[in-house]
């Protein structure tokens, strides 16, 4: 038996895992807490914990983990922000995660997120609901003939770039790592990021968290945006510093937000909050604008992404309490 331990469990979680380990020899406990170094201690006697995006393996946490006999850490995401990475090599902690469960589930919604937002779904389909069938106020425009910007063209962007080229729009992109090939079979132009920020009508985020993507959306970047540029985020929330954000949206510099995620989302985005106090004032005033729509970290959550997660979590699990090799790619120590 294979004991896997499983935090911030929900019932998706749950149901996808059980599905994918029928006669896999693992025994899961699924925990409803979030990982961190005051929780850690709840893996004791486990092969693998099984983390998600808001956990927090530090190095502290990560040594609870190694002392109390855990092998692997098996991220169901991509990004991996969460962990470090130094510290779990150092502890000789395996690391492994899903790189790629479903870039089409993250890239239908963030173009999903633009559509909503630019022709006021919500604000129409609530005024319907109240029987109010006046059209004011809901006036959106073509995306069709318009430019959009993607960040950082890995398995997300490149979709979310192709879908938008769909539409008719000129897509510009710009990564570190580009991929001209896939832009010359699209279309897509790649450019520096002050042609992009000073040409783009739509501008969507794709990269990963780093020291180096952090806060790439803050009040020097905004101010070369065209004005009204409309930024849709569902990479991570830190790309954008929120409190420029925030002004931006007051002067009208930006003329619309999506976000799927947000800077201090932890503890806040996958719960139910729901006759509660919100203590986070600035997420508090970004529902307050009318052209800021939010999901909360919802973009992989289709039936797909969530059964490739559980086959990959599943197969490492099995992998690494047998000293068998990992799935390709999924590795990160
Ligand atoms: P990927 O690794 O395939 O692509 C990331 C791309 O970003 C790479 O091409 C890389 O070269 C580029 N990049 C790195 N630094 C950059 C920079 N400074 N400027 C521009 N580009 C840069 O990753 P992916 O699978 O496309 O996922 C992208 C991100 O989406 C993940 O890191 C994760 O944070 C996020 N994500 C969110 C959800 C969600 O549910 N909201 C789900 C999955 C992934």
């Amino acid at each position: 038996m294979i004991d896997a331990v499983v935090f911030d469990t929900k019932p998706y979680d749950r149901e996808s895992l059980e599905k994918a380990s029928a006669n896999s020899g693992i025994t899961w406990r699924f925990l409803e807490p979030r990982l961190s170094t005051e929780t850690a201690v709840l893996a004791k006697g486990a092969h693998t914990a099984c983390i998600f995006v808001n956990d927090r393996a530090d190095r502290p946490c990560l040594e609870v983990l190694a002392n109390l006999g855990v092998k692997h850490i098996a991220l169901r995401c991509a990004g991996f922000n969460a962990i470090d990475l130094d510290a779990a090599k150092a502890l000789h902690l395996t690391v492994t995660r899903v790189p790629a469960y479903s870039p089409y589930a993250v890239a239908e919604h963030a173009v999903a997120l633009l559509l909503a937002l630019n022709r006021k779904i919500p604000r129409a389909n609530n005024r319907v609901r109240d029987l109010n069938f006046s059209l004011n106020g809901l006036v959106g425009f073509d995306l069709h003939g318009k430019t959009a910007g993607i960040v950082g063209t890995g398995r997300i962007g490149q979709i979310t770039g192709q879908i938008l080229r769909g539409f008719g729009m000129r897509v510009l992109a710009y990564d570190p790592f580009p991929n001209p090939e896939w832009a010359a079979a699209n279309q897509i132009e790649y450019t520096d990021t002050t042609t992009l920020a000073r040409q783009s009508d739509i501008i969507s985020l794709h990269t990963p968290l780093t020291a180096e993507t952090h806060h790439i959306i803050r009040k020097e970047t905004l101010q070369m945006m065209k004005p009204g540029v409309i930024l849709i985020n569902v990479s991570r929330g830190a790309l954008i510093d929120t409190t420029a954000l925030i002004d931006a949206l007051k002067t009208g510099q930006v003329g619309g937000v999506a976000l799927d995620v947000y800077e201090e989302e932890e503890g806040v985005f996958f719960e139910d909050l729901s006759g509660q106090i919100l203590h986070d004032d600035e997420l508090a005033r970004l529902l307050t604008f009318p052209n800021v729509l939010i999901t909360s970290h919802q973009a992989f959550l289709t039936q797909e992404a969530l059964a490739e997660i559980a086959r990959v979590t599943v197969a490492n699990t099995q992998a690494t309490a047998t000293h068998s090799p990992l799935l390709p790619g999924t590795s990160l120590t």
